[in-house]
């Protein structure tokens, strides 16, 4: 259980056990677990063990065809899960789900074998909403500006650097692949 105060949550979030917290504003408790109402910021009362959530201003939310930046999270040969961050030059709008997938089909324009080759957990992506469903929110990075901006070592966990089609870790010297975006400014 992530309990850090401070970090945004999403309405159905799981934030805790009745045993350890009593439920706040904006908290309500269901089979024991207490589950955020609102998206919002989680506020952890330690000394009175209560928990809530203070409501994020939102200006709206998120929609197909909306550019998104978020983490990669989870790594299957045909699916990848990203935790979504933000919406590209906008501020306060929420997303309806806390994560995105992108399917392999929804990746590029050619042919991949495997998804294992080209995305890491932890790297940033930058993707399109193509579908907003009850149970995820389906993104693609099939555009020669979408894909990986930010990737990591996955021996040393460093920034890579761009070297040609290629990534490179100045710390460890091992190079790797991904989709990347290309846009150069945002590929540091
Ligand atoms: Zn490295």
């Amino acid at each position: 259980m992530k309990e850090n105060s401070g970090r945004v949550v999403y309405p159905g979030e799981e934030l805790a056990v009745e045993e350890e917290f009593e439920a706040g504003e904006n908290v309500y408790s269901k089979d024991g677990k207490l589950f955020s109402m609102v998206l919002g910021k989680l506020n952890i009362d330690k000394e009175k063990r209560r928990i809530s959530v203070r409501p994020l201003k939102t200006t709206r939310v998120a929609k197909v065809g909306d550019i998104v930046f978020g983490r990669v999270s989870l790594v299957y040969d045909n699916v990848i899960f990203v935790n979504l961050i933000s919406v590209e030059s906008k501020d306060n709008v929420a997303f309806p789900l806390a994560f995105g997938i992108i399917n392999i089909r929804n990746v590029a324009r050619t042919y991949i074998k495997n998804l294992k080759e080209l995305f890491k957990v932890g790297d940033i992506v930058r993707a399109r909403i193509i579908g907003i469903k009850p149970y995820s929110i389906e993104l693609t990075t099939a555009e020669p500006s979408l894909g990986v901006v930010k990737a990591f070592c996955s021996n040393c966990r460093a920034p890579l650097k761009p070297f040609g089609q290629f990534l490179k870790c100045l710390v460890c010297n091992s190079t790797e692949k991904r989709k990347l975006a290309k846009l150069c400014a945002e590929v540091r």
